[in-house]
């Protein structure tokens, strides 16, 4: 019987500005998928990532399944009408369209979704991000499938030997999904050259070469500036990793996220900061809001979740936590000269660009 894990958030609202969502807004939308989803689901999770609400399920559906989506929507909309009934600052801010039209994605809740046959041991990492872009997840997702520097288990895991195969997709194409799949390690400075283009191509899919049948990797890759054509908030991406025996092990994926590497996103969505892997249900920084990162680890039996381990609450993160921070405080003194704020086609607060537009209309030719 073949599982699917959907994985959905929205950003509906956060107590005092971009924080955290209230407890009462999170207990509606518990509730919601809870009675809602009875006899939909096989198992669910409800939690928080900065202001962005989770909902981690199992089920049988598998992917884009519309009752499912629809649940997550509807849970998301009760939840906004209690957002707005507290005051809450952006309240239902990532719901993007009027009316559900039978796929969530492209209507501003970030999806990442996997339907697999299950391991007899399945293990799966979710990771879900607050204050940045789906390409903050390039980097380590490179280091853990393609890197064996990071990876060693691409050298020494007989079933890792051949590689994966990575699925990235330009999401400035707006009409459909454009993507390309290119092969680790063959196609190795491909992939490189198109991650390093973080706001443009963005790894959406990763599958193993040795079992092609065996999808690994799900990242949510919305940019919401795209569906709504103007800034209404980071995109804030989520993703889903099964790991260990013929993937990464959950370690290798883990320390993918000790460079605390610098991202875009942070406060107004404007400035390149650090990637600072926080616990689970964390609020947002109010220095700048910097960008952070959540990630839990569970083993699942036919559809059923374990208690979650939150992999970066350990001793070790204490000093990932310091070096983001110090990286954070670096960047910042530099102000707003690049590469601190983000370049122009980048920086989503209309002022900006408007008053730069402006001056460029008064620039005057001088030939003497
Ligand atoms: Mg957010």
């Amino acid at each position: 019987m073949k599982i699917t894990l959907s994985l959905i958030k929205a950003d509906i609202g956060g107590v005092g500005g971009h924080t955290k969502p209230s407890e009462k807004v999170l207990e509606t939308v518990r509730a919601f998928i809870e009675a809602k989803g009875q006899y939909l689901l096989t198992d669910h999770r409800v939690f928080y990532t900065g202001d962005d609400i989770a909902v981690l399920m199992t089920h049988t559906n598998g992917p884009k399944h519309e009752k499912i989506h629809q649940l997550v929507w509807d849970a998301f909309v009760a939840g906004t009408e209690v957002a707005k009934s507290q005051g809450l600052y952006g309240a239902g801010q990532d719901l993007l369209k009027d009316a559900f039209t039978g796929n969530i994605q492209g209507m501003g809740p970030g999806v990442a979704e996997i339907e697999f046959e299950e391991r007899p041991n399945e293990s799966v990492m979710v990771f879900t991000m607050d204050k940045t872009e789906p390409g903050a997840f390039n980097l380590p997702m490179y280091l853990a499938f393609a890197d064996p520097m990071w990876s060693p288990g691409l050298l020494v895991a007989p079933e890792m030997n051949k590689g994966f195969t990575f699925e990235i997709i330009d999401t400035e194409y707006l009409e459909a999904d454009k993507v390309i799949r290119l092969n680790a390690p063959e196609d190795l400075y491909d992939i490189a050259a198109l991650l390093r283009e973080t706001r443009r191509y963005v790894v959406r899919s990763i599958y193993s070469r040795k079992y092609p049948d065996q999808h690994v990797v799900s990242v949510a890759t919305t940019r919401l500036k795209h569906i709504a054509g103007k800034y209404v908030g980071k995109d804030d991406p989520v993703a889903l990793v099964r790991v260990q025996k013929m993937f990464p092990a959950t370690e290798e994926m883990g320390a993918c996220f000790r460079n605390a590497h610098y991202v875009g996103g942070d406060c107004r969505g404007s400035h390149q900061q650090p990637l600072m892997p926080v616990p689970i249900n964390s609020p947002a920084s109010v220095h700048y809001c910097i960008p952070i990162v959540q990630g839990i680890t569970f083993s699942m039996r036919n559809g059923k979740m374990t208690e979650w381990v939150d992999v970066f609450v350990d001793p070790f993160w204490d000093y990932v936590r310091q070096k983001a921070a110090e990286k954070s405080i670096a960047m910042r003194e530099q102000g707003f000269t690049e590469p601190s704020m983000l370049p122009r086609e980048e920086l989503e607060y209309g002022g900006i660009v408007e008053r730069l537009n402006r001056l460029d209309s008064t620039f005057e030719l001088k030939h003497d």
